[in-house]
């Protein structure tokens, strides 16, 4: 099979969150697999041609919309360490940022020219290269004009080359929407038929998820739990209805996780590896990382970990309205994140009132991600929602035992853990239910008595350690859905 997987972030060239991850790893998944797989993305301010080796492809690709022409490049290079292409959409106006979606905290007003000029380039090079895919799979809002444009853009509609195309529209996080105000129809190309209930209109918005969801032929998102949840007032964003209208074409496909980068025994970010059979050089990093975080390098004491976008869809609200309590505990906490300023200031004064015991980073820092990964005891996931999830993932590879709140892909990957389920080998982590401060509370005290019975816990760490969320079977699930598109 011919894909062409279309992401606004691809590791490792530029990252925002899991869906970098995703589309880093599964192309290569697929790749394994025996397919012609290739990727394009923006061409972002980041990214070092010279360092990866960045070429012209297509010198210059006309995207015509109603008021303005433009003339975008597309420049290539291949996955490092494979074969597999990677095209850059080139146009510097709009992509030669300092970051991918916002700055200082408001969104870029022009994303909607931004993205669509992306969706158009993406599809008129595909003519350039001669390459027509099969499929075509698109990742949120940002690629959602993609199928908008092959059924209801003028040049495109009617045209042989691209009308037998299949569009999968995967939804990796539901409450960024991509609204915009109606007058931009005309400046992304499109006619008022696409306006419409059963179109993109939302709210007398233009909503570019909607579209994806409207006008792909399958729909998936990134765990089963978080397909069932996002077709329901709670969970849908305000577009529940319009996926339960669709929903015999939703279904959910857990991420995996590459190995190759996130695991103890071959991480070459961690101060010592080890492995379930030698699982001493977790006390390293453990000792390690509590030296580089200033704390007192005790091997006794609870060290619970979290790396994290600080917005409210993480939870923290509850970290914050527990920490009086949570930190008289003999316990000690690393953060890593970055996001929402009053987040941020609150955790930076806490890390100051417990200096002994709290050590609060405020930044990107992949180094440090995989230290506290491999250093940490527990690691903490109180989601509101969450789609699929990577550190609880992550976090089971390093028999870091994982607290989760059950939605999403963190019901779907962690299992509580109680003395039958732990005795059988399930039990993987501590699950609560109700968003409360209360019921997080509770069970990070149910852990840190689990914690003492070092036999328990090592039992529950290999657990962990044991469960397979590689690629494999996510993306067998793909191609199967693939081929169901494709009527083979
Ligand atoms: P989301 O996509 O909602 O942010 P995921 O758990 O799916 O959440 O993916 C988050 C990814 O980003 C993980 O790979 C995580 O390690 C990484 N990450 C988040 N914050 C940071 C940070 N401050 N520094 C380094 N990596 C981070």
């Amino acid at each position: 099979m011919k894909i062409l997987f279309v992401s606004s972030e691809v590791v490792p060239f530029a990252k925002t969150g899991g869906l970098a991850d995703v589309a880093g790893a599964l192309p290569k998944a697929l790749k394994n697999m025996g397919h012609d797989v290739r990727v394009v993305m923006p061409k972002y301010k980041a990214i070092d041609g010279k360092v990866f080796g960045l070429k012209t492809i297509l010198d210059e690709i006309k995207v015509h919309f109603q008021l303005i022409t433009n003339y975008t490049q597309i420049q290539g290079t291949t996955f490092p360490g494979t074969d597999i292409p990677v095209y850059f959409v080139k146009f510097d106006p709009y992509f030669n940022r300092q970051e991918l979606y916002a700055e200082g905290g408001s969104d870029y007003p022009d994303n909607a020219q931004r993205f669509s000029l992306f969706c158009m380039s993406a599809l008129w090079m595909l003519r350039g290269l001669d390459w027509r895919p099969d499929i075509i799979h698109c990742n949120d809002w940002q690629t959602a004009l993609i199928p908008s444009y092959l059924k209801h853009h003028p040049d495109l509609k009617m045209d042989e080359f691209y009308n037998r195309i299949k569009v999968l529209y995967t939804i990796h996080n539901l409450a960024f929407q991509g609204q915009f105000d109606e007058s931009m129809l005309k400046t992304i190309g499109l006619g008022w038929e696409v306006y419409s209930m059963d179109g993109m209109e939302f709210y007398r918005k233009i909503n570019l998820m909607k579209a994806g969801i409207v006008f792909s032929d399958e729909i998936t998102t990134v765990s089963e739990t978080y397909a069932k949840e996002i077709q329901t007032f709670e969970y849908g964003c305000g577009l529940d209805g319009v996926l339960r209208h669709r929903s015999e074409h939703v279904t959910g496909i857990i991420n995996g996780i590459d190995y190759n980068e996130w695991s103890p025994q071959v991480d070459s970010l961690i101060p010592a590896k080890y492995s379930p059979e030698q699982m001493a050089g977790k006390a390293e990093c453990k000792k390690a990382l509590q030296k580089k975080q200033n704390l007192p390098a005790r091997e006794d004491v609870p060290l619970i970990g979290m790396i994290s976008r600080m917005t409210d869809q993480k939870g923290f609200d509850l970290i914050v309205a527990n920490a009086a309590e949570l930190f008289k505990l003999d316990i000690q906490f690393v953060l890593l994140g970055a996001g929402d300023q009053q987040y941020q200031t609150i955790f930076e004064k806490i890390a100051k009132e417990y200096p002994q015991k709290v050590a609060v980073n405020i930044k990107k820092d992949n180094q440090m991600a995989h230290e506290i990964e491999a250093g940490a005891d527990l690691y903490l996931m109180p989601s509101k929602y969450e789609p699929c999830g990577l550190n609880q993932l992550y976090s089971l590879k390093y028999g870091t035992v994982p607290i989760v709140r059950k939605t999403g892909g963190l019901a779907d990957s962690i299992t509580d853990a109680t003395p039958e389920s732990i005795g059988d080998g399930t039990g993987t982590g501590f699950v609560f239910e109700q968003y409360t401060p209360d019921a997080l509370f509770k069970t990070i005290n149910r852990a840190l008595k689990v914690y003492e019975d070092k036999k328990v816990w090592k039992k529950i760490q290999l657990n962990g350690m044991s469960k397979d969320f590689s690629w494999d079977s996510s993306a067998k699930k793909y191609v199967a859905l693939y081929r169901k598109m494709l009527g083979a």
